[in-house]
């Protein structure tokens, strides 16, 4: 009780950093004491009260009487136990997806849910840098017309179909919008337009990220995310981080060889899994193009023409096929990887028909039965989400949390409320 408050000799970077752990576990766990806090991260419960004590003058977590029957057995004293959890309007995050099939802006509380959002008309993603301004542009409108305190937004979220690398805030590639590396022009476009941190992210990592922490995988440390839409592409998570191998290329199941068709891939090449088990190979299949190479022009023909085909009961077995032909690149990926869980998600992943086209040929041809070791579910979180989803776990739950920002800009009421 009379130590010497021990964080008062400790470096900024390492506050920050017990500051986003702590976040991340009040996020998980609502309801959790200071003191169980300390125990985890191995504070003391000084440092821990004094971190807490900050957040809460910052209005970003808020404290409450726990009910009585968790409390009663361990405590005595008649005074109710104080749990913390996420004040949900506390801070906010925003998002960007760029997809020819969720085109939108939006915006996030602490806890994930959407409270503003709005969909942004565009067909053409021929230019990159013009796409991040006519997308950060609409995001400053809708933050202006809903009223929301630019100040309580921790940062924005990019993602979309293309290679980035979050740590240099470039665009490496995008083989499905065409764009070469854009030299970080993509993120500084619309941290310029908007004021804010930004965080650009390849759309299967976004979306594994985010179920980490909001979504099928929380709790999951060892996990892969396959997103199937027009094209395929994997978001390996492990130890819980992002793999993304030298080049940050890692992922491209798309180009894992598969049945041959008379259709090319991106790469030039007629036997790719994008070929086959995804949107662009289903199309070709049930003769709904007239063209055998992709073309970049047709993105919005593409996810159109996929959105009516699954809205169809009458796809059915051409939809579970197509499932059946994901199944043969996941069983290499299962047995290299030995996955705990196996999400897949994207406008033909979470398709129950290819879903169950997946999951009944990883079972009947390649022996993956309720034994297997992993399981295969189904995404919990939209492309759309994703976006701000991301830039909450990249901002706030994170040791990149803007404290001081935050901090100057609480309410009186709220500083009010943290040291009474
Ligand atoms: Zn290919």
């Amino acid at each position: 009780m009379v130590n010497k408050d021990s964080s008062s000799s400790t470096p900024a970077s390492l506050r920050r950093t017990h500051r986003g752990l702590m976040l991340s576990r009040i996020q998980a766990e609502p309801g959790v004491s200071r003191a169980e806090l300390a125990r985890r991260f191995g504070l003391s419960e000084m440092a821990a009260t004094r971190i807490a004590r900050d957040l809460l003058g910052a209005e970003i977590i808020e404290e409450f009487d726990l009910p009585e029957e968790k409390s009663s057995k361990q405590r005595r004293l008649g005074r109710p136990r104080k749990g913390l959890r996420i004040y949900p309007k506390g801070v906010v995050a925003a998002g960007i997806t760029v997809s020819a099939y969720f085109s939108e802006v939006s915006i996030c509380d602490a806890n994930g849910q959407t409270i503003a959002r709005r969909e942004i008309s565009n067909s053409s993603f021929e230019d990159a840098t013009e796409t991040a301004r006519l997308y950060s542009n609409a995001l400053r409108d809708l933050i202006k017309d809903t009223d929301i305190d630019i100040s309580r937004i921790v940062g924005v979220g990019v993602a979309l179909s293309a290679k980035t690398s979050p740590d240099r805030s470039e665009i490496i590639r995008s083989e499905y919008f065409g764009w070469d590396n854009d030299g970080g022009q993509f993120w500084d476009e619309v941290r310029r337009n908007t004021g804010l941190p930004v965080v650009i992210e390849n759309i299967a990592n976004a979306l594994a990220l985010s179920e980490m922490r909001f979504g099928a995988a929380q709790g999951v440390s060892e996990f892969a995310l396959a997103h199937v839409a027009t094209f395929a592409g994997v978001g390996v998570v492990s130890e819980g981080r992002v793999v993304r191998g030298v080049t940050g290329d890692a992922g491209r199941i798309g180009h894992f060889r598969s049945h041959r068709r008379p259709l090319r891939c991106t790469c030039g090449r007629d036997d790719c899994l994008n070929l086959s088990a995804t949107g662009f190979g289903l199309l070709a299949k049930m003769g709904m193009l007239d063209h055998d190479t992709f073309e970049r022009s047709k993105l919005p023909v593409y996810a159109t023409s996929l959105l009516d085909l699954v809205d169809n009961d009458e796809n059915t077995v051409h939809l579970n096929e197509a499932g059946g032909l994901l199944a043969e690149a996941l069983d290499p990926l299962t047995k290299l990887l030995a996955p705990q869980l196996i999400i897949l998600s994207g406008t033909l992943g979470s398709n129950s028909a290819y879903f169950n086209g997946t999951k009944e040929k990883l079972n009947a041809e390649f022996g993956y039965g309720p034994d297997s070791g992993f399981r295969l579910v189904k995404g919990e979180v939209s492309p759309a989400e994703a976006a701000s989803l991301l830039a909450l776990h990249t901002f706030c739950y994170s040791d990149r949390l803007d404290f001081e920002r935050l901090n100057a800009h609480a309410s009186d009421h709220g500083k009010g409320a943290a040291y009474a």
